[in-house]
């Protein structure tokens, strides 16, 4: 048993091994036709690193839309929460004016003695933080009830809006006045908050006002946190500002009112929009809301340069590492692609090289045996015949032995390029067979015509007139053994070489300078 298991596993380690072989070898073929395309190498490079950027850039532009996003989320709950915070102390403030209104028209309570009826017309309420006084003004302006006997002053208010508005308008209800400096409160920064008393046959009979000091406004934006160039801010419907944290100038005052984008705000309940402040000219996201009930409008506007600061400091970062490696995977793609490159080059060298004849340039045996094959192999898918020449060139050892070595080879080389000058087809090839022997094949020539072209040759070679003054024709002269085969039928190339090869050897016994065709030899013919 555990030998039939040692076999199992034996059998899967073989198996994974093969598995593994079988695609090692099907990655490096891959990696072979891929260093074929070398630019293609840079450009995918490239493309990687691009796609690689432009989404790492994508993400970072993201990032900034949410820190946008997030920063209004934020100032939209501030604004919220001080809406609320003025709504509330706005609401408790009304309150006590109508207890203030109703407990003056009561006619019973106006019959009480002064310290009771106070403590009924003056409720909680008016007691609250930054009330800075209460009082019931007669129909003249003139105070005439008033929640601290201090504050009292033979004075005339008549002149202010809100006593404008309730003494001209029976239905004003709660009306809340610009601010002013207080006369009763050594010109404190006050805001009125006032309703009108109507008489019983419902003429004016005077005003209720609680006047609550403006810092109480500056107190609540204390406690907001809007960063190092941010403002916050409330502000009257018609521009005039009520307090803002950081303070205006005196001369900055007037600047609201007039900025195209106050108009965005003043007639919207809330809203939010990114604009460059009139006042200072920084870059705000401003986020607003009305308070309820009132002609406030209560804004946190966080400079965008601080809400973006956490975010370009880490685009700065991403982007610059982005940018680095993704510019060192182009630079090293180019690299890879250029040495790809210049090894195609040096390889195809290589090949040519190695498949050349050093001396005359034409193919060597090596080259000639893989186009020869090739060219068989052609001949048979198109059903063509294949000729093949042996050129042997006549006494050359004489020559060598006359002229010397140096000049054999350059004789040697002549007729090569003459040969070569001859086969000038497309799939025609002339190779150096070795020493003085050549061997030119004629793809999709027929006996006939590969004999003619042997004979054209040999005339050539002849006409060249290269001194051979050892030899019995005085010229450097060849034989040429032609054969002619039909791929389909015969065995292999080597059976056409060897044929040509017979042939030649026929020329030479014949007398040499002469081409003869083997099929002429079989039927008799010369
Ligand atoms: P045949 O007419 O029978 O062919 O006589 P041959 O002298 O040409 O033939 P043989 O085979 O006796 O001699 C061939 C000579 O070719 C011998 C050799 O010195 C010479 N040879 C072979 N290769 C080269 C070469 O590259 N350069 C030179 N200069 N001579 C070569
Ligand atoms: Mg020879
Ligand atoms: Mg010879």
């Amino acid at each position: 048993m555990p030998a039939r298991l040692n076999a199992v596993r034996k059998t899967g380690r073989v198996v994974s091994r093969r598995l593994l072989r079988r695609n090692s070898t099907a990655a490096m073929r891959f990696a072979e036709s891929f260093s074929r395309f070398p630019v293609l190498a840079g450009l995918l490079g490239t493309a990687i690193a691009i796609s690689m950027a432009a989404l790492s850039f994508a993400a970072l532009w993201q990032g900034r839309a949410q820190a946008l996003q997030n920063a209004h989320f934020a100032s939209a709950n501030l604004v919220a929460t001080l809406s609320a915070d003025i709504a509330r102390n706005v609401e408790a403030s009304d309150l006590s004016l109508r207890t203030i209104v109703s407990g003056v028209q009561n006619p019973a309570v106006m019959a009480l003695p002064p310290d009771l009826r106070k403590l009924v017309v003056f409720d909680g309420a008016t007691g609250m933080n930054y009330v800075g006084g209460a009082f019931v003004m007669n129909r003249e302006g003139r105070i005439v009830l008033e929640r601290d006997p201090s504050q009292h002053a033979d004075l005339l208010f008549d002149d202010r809006d809100y006593f404008k508005i309730h003494a001209g308008q029976r239905d004003a209800g709660l009306f809340i006045s610009g601010p002013y400096a207080s006369r009763l409160r050594k010109g404190v920064t006050s805001l009125a908050m006032s309703r009108r008393i109507d008489a019983p046959d419902g003429s004016f009979a005077g005003v209720a006002v609680i006047a609550l000091n403006v810092a109480y406004f500056d107190s609540l934006l204390s406690r907001v946190n809007v960063g190092r160039s941010g403002s916050v801010f409330i502000v009257q419907q018609d521009g005039v500002m009520i307090a803002r944290k950081p303070a205006l100038r005196p001369d900055e005052a007037g600047y609201v009112a007039k900025s195209p984008s106050f108009a965005l705000m003043k007639d919207a309940p809330s809203g939010s929009y990114i604009s460059s402040s009139p006042i200072d000219g920084v870059r705000r996201l401003y986020t607003f809301q009305r308070v309820p009930g009132t002609h406030l409008i209560a804004a946190v506007a966080p400079a965008e340069n601080d809400v973006l600061a956490a975010w370009r400091q880490r685009g700065i970062v991403i982007g610059g590492l982005t940018l680095m490696f993704g510019g060192g995977f182009v630079i090293i793609s180019w690299l890879l692609a250029i040495s790809l490159r210049s090894r195609a080059i040096a390889q195809e060298k290589l090949q040519r090289l190695a498949g050349t004849d050093a001396l005359t340039g034409l193919c060597n045996r090596r080259a000639l045996d893989r186009r020869l094959d090739e060219e068989w192999r052609r001949a048979r898918r198109a059903d063509q015949p294949l000729s093949a020449l042996f050129v042997d060139v006549d006494y050359f050892k004489l020559y060598n032995d006359t002229y010397g070595h140096a000049m054999g080879d350059d004789a040697l080389t002549t007729v090569a390029d003459c040969i070569q000058n001859s086969a000038k087809r497309p799939g025609d090839i002339v190779a150096r067979y070795g020493g003085e022997e050549f061997v030119v094949v004629l793809p999709g020539t027929a006996a006939n015509g590969a004999f003619t072209f042997a004979e054209r040759l040999r005339l050539k070679v002849e006409g060249l007139a290269i001194a051979n003054s050892a030899a019995p024709k005085g010229v450097l002269t060849i034989s040429i053994g032609c054969a002619t085969t039909s791929p389909r039928l015969a065995d292999n190339a080597l059976k056409l070489l060897n044929g040509a090869d017979s042939a030649l050897y026929l020329a030479k016994r014949a007398g040499r300078n002469r081409a003869i065709h083997e099929n002429s030899v079989a039927s008799g013919g010369a």
